[in-house]
């Protein structure tokens, strides 16, 4: 049996999702989606799909999505959201400015479109767990140039921040992340040394890793909290473990602390009520079940 007729036969003529990645067998996306067909009593069906990182394959997975008729679209994980684009017939405009994609949508005409929640999974988030923040309050340091950093950087910029300081290991990678996300209304990108992250957060309302440093099996962030104003709300994108060094830090001088599991759920929900037409919210109880299942 094909990974395809796997899911089909899975799907039992419901319309149907899926994480589409190489590998995939490790990705929580069939629980948090479970989660939400389970609680509002949807008769659809999310899986999983292996596709090989091979231009062939992935135009395999697009057919499949356009011939088979319950096929709702697909959510896409490593190596695939960068190189899905081409074969889909639009890219919404956030996943055209991030230049990337995370979830597909198959349109009531029949058209594969890609889009982006991953800025809209860390704003949620953030807006969940630090009401009182304020986009336009003051600065924001972002750590990290990567995938999860461009959603990250141009959600904070249509939020609103009026300075965004951004550092990376790889300086120019934080230079063309700044060029490409600068508005053209005078806010600013400013571009801080990576050597120099203990003064950058002078006066930041908000910190951000969206680095993969502090996750199992990598180094720690290793930063100087010293400068940072107690009120400041500090995020950690990485979510295994849930508790990393940076917020246990942050935490025990009173910062207010983000993990990085909400930002997770609640970049699944556009892609659900998309697919299956129901409107759906991250909760305490689908939390636990996806920590359960991680074992942070
Ligand atoms: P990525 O594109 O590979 O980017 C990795 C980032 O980490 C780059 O900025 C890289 O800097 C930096 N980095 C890696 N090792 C480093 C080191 N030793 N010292 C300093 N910087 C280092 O990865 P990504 O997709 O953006 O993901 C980043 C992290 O976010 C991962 O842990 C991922 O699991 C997590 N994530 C979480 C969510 C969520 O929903 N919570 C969503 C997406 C990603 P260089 O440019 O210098 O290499």
């Amino acid at each position: 049996m094909t990974p395809y007729e796997k899911l089909l036969a899975e799907a039992e003529g419901r319309p149907f999702a899926a994480i589409v990645g190489w590998p995939v067998e490790h990705s929580r996306s069939p629980l948090l989606h479970g989660f939400w067909l389970r609680q509002h009593h949807v008769a659809g069906h999310y899986g999983r799909l292996p596709v090989e990182p091979k231009r062939a394959a992935l135009e395999e997975l697009v057919a499949f999505l356009r011939r088979t008729p319950n096929a709702r679209g697909c959510n896409l994980t490593l190596p695939h959201k960068i190189d899905i684009m081409p074969l889909l017939d639009r890219i919404d405009p956030i996943g055209q400015r991030i230049g990337a994609v995370n979830t597909v949508v198959k349109q009531p005409d029949g058209a594969l479109e890609g889009r982006n929640s991953d800025g809209f999974g860390f704003i949620a988030t953030l807006r969940y767990n630090a009401p009182d923040w304020r986009a336009g309050a003051g600065p924001v340091v972002v750590l990290g140039a990567g995938g999860a950093a461009r959603a990250i950087v141009a959600s904070l910029v249509d939020a609103g921040v009026p300075e965004l300081r951004l550092l990376n290991r790889t300086r120019s990678k934080a230079i063309d992340l700044g060029v490409a996300f600068t508005p053209a209304d005078g806010r600013r990108i400013a571009i801080e040394r990576w050597d120099e992250r203990a003064d950058a957060l002078k006066g930041a309302t908000l910190l951000v890793n969206a680095t993969s440093l502090g996750m199992k099996g990598q180094p720690p962030l290793e930063i100087d909290l010293t400068h940072l104003p107690h009120t400041a709300a500090v995020c950690d994108i990485v979510y295994i473990p849930l508790e990393t060094a940076l917020l246990a830090a942050a935490r025990s001088r009173g910062n207010r602390c983000i993990d990085g599991l909400g930002m997770l759920l609640h970049q699944g929900r556009p892609g659900f009520e998309a697919w299956f037409g129901v409107k759906v919210d991250a909760s305490p109880e689908q939390r636990r079940a996806v920590a359960a299942d991680l074992g942070v």
